[in-house]
Formats: structure tokens, C-alpha cells, sequence
């Protein structure tokens, strides 16, 4: 055991674990960061960065989703760092009249909250997005949305909490958890054991394996998701634009690819999503999905034909069975929460990770996150034999 101890110990350097920390070291909490590898090196940095705001499933979580969405414009400055923070609105491409009708509603809904929010005939939206075959959608329905850099915001997130104290180990895989009268007392990697008051998992995907060290159960889910980024263009895209349907279709069928396009500030075209159902954590680009998204991509914008793709990448997308993130205390364990499975994590992270902060900080949920409780997965751990 390290002779040190830290006030809290957070287990994984992506967006969550990051925001965390930062949320923490602001309340003067001392915090020590343990990533398995390198920061920012799991789901964060396979992210597209959108701001999503149209995909909210609920009138509930959509107002979770726009008081996040609110704290982003600032965070940058507040951070000290660059997001590359843009709204460009996004486009949701309506294929039949159930997508019609899906879509009016949240329109409806965002326009009760004084967001823009539209829908476009075949021939507005042929105007919108000329590079797009229009003829193959009934329409589109407009929102508002923004985008930014998921690397900028994880490693803005880190930086601010190094400089208010926070110590960051990478390289540093959590191994198991000491526990002592349904308490954990320790936190092992192969190098040491470390003791913190608190410990806060953030392990996104990887989140069930390290619950299950502890013997507790949580059904954290993830599909295989897949993208890909184009050498700089000159402008062709002013919004981002998906196909609607997305979580239906991540969640439907084995493999699927649901179209989404967006363009960088710096012209390049980031291309997702090829998704395939997983049980196994795999980072690797897959022989499959990149055609079939490749096909997709010409089947509906042409001008793509020819053009560079630089780069392509992989990584399981995190989510539970009811969809709602699992954030609170570990039943059985007075001092090991948890904090995964975020919805629409660009813009819930910041909202639900300053939660955590205060939460943990005076010793129970803030009413916000009270749904979102691990609680619903299961009953008390027994102690170690
Ligand atoms: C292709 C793709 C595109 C996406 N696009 C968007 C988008 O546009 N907008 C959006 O809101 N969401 C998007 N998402 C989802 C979003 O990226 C994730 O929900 C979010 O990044 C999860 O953050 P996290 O910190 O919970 O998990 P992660 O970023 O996965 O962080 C968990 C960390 O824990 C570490 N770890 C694992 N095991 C251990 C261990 N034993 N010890 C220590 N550390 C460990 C991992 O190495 C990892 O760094 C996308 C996901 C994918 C895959």
C-alpha cells in the first residue's frame, strides 16, 4: 500500500472519470486518476463529438440533456482550453411517415423549450444539403445542436484538474478492490495499492468487469461502433446530418449502419456509424464495417466517390438496458460508486459529473440523479468470505 491517501480515487481517464476528477479537485478534494492505458483511449476518444440534443428519448431526459447542453458554450474558457466549440444544428433525414411522425413530436417538444427546431420538405431539404440525394427522404427535421473536440474536452477536463492538485496515473490498470466491512480499503494495479475515502468507477464499457471484482453485477451493455474521418475538404456540409431511427437501429439488429456525417472545422468529414452487437471488447476496425459504411456513404452523397479517408477507428459504445446511465453508490459497499452508461455523454457529462462531485461530497444522491441509481440493478453485495 502506497503511504499516501487520497480523498478519492477515480477509475478511468475518458470524459466521465476526466469531469470527475476536475468537479472534485474544485470542491478542494484530493483526487488520484487511474487509467488502465492512456488517457482519453476508450470510448472518449472513438466520440464524434456531437452535442446531441434531437435524440432524447424523453420530455424528462431532454431537459437533462439542454441544462447540459447550456453549460457547454462556457466550459471552454472555464477549462482554459479550446473545445472547438461550434452549433451547426443537426439534420435528422426522415425516410417513411412513422419517422414523420416521431420527428414532429420532438420538434413539438423542442419548440415548447424556445429551441430552434423545424421540419423540411423533400425540396427544402434538397436546397439544405445539395450533395445530399434528396429524392431517396420524405424530408428532414431540423434542431439545434453543437459539436466539439472529444480529446480538447477529456484532456481540458484533466489538465484543469492536474493543476488544482489531482495526481494521474496511467498505465495503471485497476487489478481488484480490498474490502473490509463492506468497505473497500484499497485499489490495486501491479504496481501498488492505493487507499482512497472514496472510490468512483468511471470505467465506461469496461465498467461491468471491474464491478464483478467486487461481486456486484451491473448489466453495463455496448454495441461495436465504427468511424471514420476524410482528408480536408473545401465546405460541402453546414449541419451535421444522421439518419433518423439511430438508437433503433444500433439497438435492432446484428450489424447495421445508420448514416451520420459531420464537418470539422478544419474541413476533414467525420463518417460514423457502422455498429455491430458485442460481448467482447474489441477496439479493431472490422473487414465489414467499413465498406458497408463506404457503400452507405456513396448510396446518398456521391461527391464522396474518390475522396481520402485517413484514418478509421472502433470502440464499444456503453449503455444499459433501460438506456439511462447508472450513477450512485454500489448497494453493499458504503464507499465504491459508480458513474457509466451515459446517454448523450457529450452533453449529460458535464451536467450529471458536477452532480457526482456534490453528491459525494455530502453523502447522497442530488435529487437529479436519484432515477439513475445503480440501486435498480440489484440488492447488497455479501462481504468476502
Ligand atoms: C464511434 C462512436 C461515436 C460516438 N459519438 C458520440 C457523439 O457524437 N456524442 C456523444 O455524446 N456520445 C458519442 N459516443 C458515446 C461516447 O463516446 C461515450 O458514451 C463516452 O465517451 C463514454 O465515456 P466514459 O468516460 O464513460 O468511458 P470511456 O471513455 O470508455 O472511459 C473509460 C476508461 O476506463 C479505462 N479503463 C478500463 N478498464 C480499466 C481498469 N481496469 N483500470 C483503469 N482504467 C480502466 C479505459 O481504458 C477508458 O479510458 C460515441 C461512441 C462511439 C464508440
Amino acid at each position: 500500500m502506497t503511504g499516501q491517501s487520497y480523498d478519492f480515487i477515480v477509475v478511468g481517464g475518458g470524459l466521465a472519470g476526466a469531469a470527475i476528477s476536475y468537479y472534485l479537485t474544485l470542491q478542494k478534494q484530493s483526487v488520484l486518476l487511474l487509467e488502465a492505458r492512456t488517457l482519453c483511449s476508450g470510448s472518449s476518444g472513438a466520440c464524434a463529438g456531437r452535442a446531441q440534443i434531437f435524440e432524447s428519448e424523453s420530455e424528462s431526459y431532454l431537459d437533462l440533456v439542454l441544462a447540459g447542453f447550456s453549460k457547454l458554450e462556457s466550459l471552454g474558457p472555464e477549462l482554459g482550453c479550446d473545445l472547438e466549440w461550434e452549433t451547426p444544428g443537426h439534420l435528422s433525414l426522415i425516410r417513411d411517415a412513422e419517422n414523420w411522425e416521431t420527428c414532429s413530436q420532438k420538434v413539438s417538444w423542442l419548440k415548447r423549450r424556445n429551441v430552434p427546431a423545424e421540419l423540411l420538405s423533400q425540396d427544402q431539404l434538397r436546397k439544405e444539403v445539395p450533395i445530399l440525394k434528396a429524392e431517396s427522404f420524405l424530408g428532414a427535421a431540423f434542431a439545434h445542436e453543437g459539436h466539439l473536440s472529444p480529446f480538447h474536452l477529456c484532456m481540458g477536463y484533466l489538465n484543469a484538474a492536474r493543476r488544482q492538485g489531482a495526481k494521474i496515473r496511467i498505465d495503471s490498470p485497476v487489478t481488484g478492490f480490498q474490502r473490509t466491512s463492506g468497505r473497500v480499503t484499497g485499489v490495486c494495479t501491479p504496481e501498488n495499492t492505493y487507499s482512497g475515502a472514496q472510490v468512483i468507477v468511471a470505467g465506461g464499457a469496461w465498467t461491468r468487469e471491474l464491478l464483478a471484482m467486487t461481486g456486484f453485477e451491473l448489466p453495463v451493455c455496448f454495441t461495436h461502433a465504427e468511424a471514420m474521418i476524410t482528408e480536408k475538404l473545401p465546405p460541402i456540409l453546414s449541419h451535421h446530418i444522421g439518419m433518423t431511427g439511430f438508437y433503433d437501429v444500433v439497438h435492432g439488429g446484428n450489424q447495421s449502419v445508420t448514416l451520420g456525417l459531420g464537418q470539422h472545422l478544419n474541413g476533414t468529414v467525420l463518417i460514423s456509424n457502422a455498429i455491430q452487437n458485442s460481448t467482447e471488447i474489441d477496439q479493431n476496425s472490422t473487414f465489414w464495417g467499413m465498406p458497408a459504411l463506404a457503400r452507405a456513404l456513396k448510396q446518398y452523397f456521391p461527391i464522396f466517390e474518390g475522396v481520402r479517408i485517413m484514418r478509421t477507428w472502433a470502440a464499444p459504445s456503453p449503455f444499459l438496458p433501460d438506456y439511462a446511465p447508472a450513477i450512485g453508490w454500489v448497494p453493499g459497499i458504503d464507499n465504491l460508486f459508480v458513474a457509466a452508461g451515459f446517454h448523450l455523454a457529450v452533453p449529460t457529462i458535464p451536467l450529471f459529473c458536477e452532480d457526482i462531485a456534490k453528491s459525494v461530497g455530502i453523502g447522497r444522491l442530488v435529487e437529479r440523479l436519484i432515477p439513475f441509481s445503480p440501486q435498480r440493478f440489484g440488492v447488497g453485495i455479501q462481504e468476502e468470505a
